[in-house]
């Protein structure tokens, strides 16, 4: 058995697709979803666990890209600059996994890349740049 982080990015014209279904009755993989921003005609990001067969994810990844959604293997959490951050705390108002939070004693941002799925909400909301996008391992998309 394989277990995997992925991060499945949908087009807006494929936002609506079952992606999920399938992976689950035609891969028999396990999926837990950490993450999902999907809507229609809208790009879409889903981040979630996935378990099954070696053979099986390497099929069910070649279907998704065959389905034109992209298909990365999560490898690492976002990067986080503290030289440039200035413990604004906006990024923790739209992170969804408490990776991001502010230090209850001093106010100064804490990251716990552990907690992190790499939803990217951080990286819009960020005025320093202060946070880059960190996917490794890609074998689709
Ligand atoms: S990408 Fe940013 S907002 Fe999303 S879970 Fe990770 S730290 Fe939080
Ligand atoms: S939004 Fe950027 S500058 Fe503000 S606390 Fe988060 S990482 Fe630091």
């Amino acid at each position: 058995m394989k277990r995997i982080k992925a991060l499945l990015r949908f087009p807006p014209n494929r936002a609506g697709k079952p992606i999920t279904y399938h992976l689950v009755k035609d891969y028999d993989l396990r999926i837990n979803i950490l993450h999902a921003e999907v809507a229609a005609n809208r790009v879409g990001v889903l981040v979630m666990d996935v378990e099954g067969q070696e053979e099986a994810i390497d099929g069910a990844t070649r279907f998704v890209r065959d389905e034109g959604v992209e298909f990365h293997i999560v490898e690492s959490a976002v990067s986080w600059d503290r030289d440039r951050c200035i413990d604004c705390g906006a990024c923790t108002a739209v992170c969804p996994s408490g990776a991001l939070s502010l230090d209850q004693k001093d106010w100064s941002l804490v990251f716990t890349p552990a907690d992190c799925f790499v939803c990217e909400s951080c990286l819009k909301a960020c005025p320093m740049r202060a946070i880059a996008p960190a996917i490794g391992g890609t074998p689709a998309s």
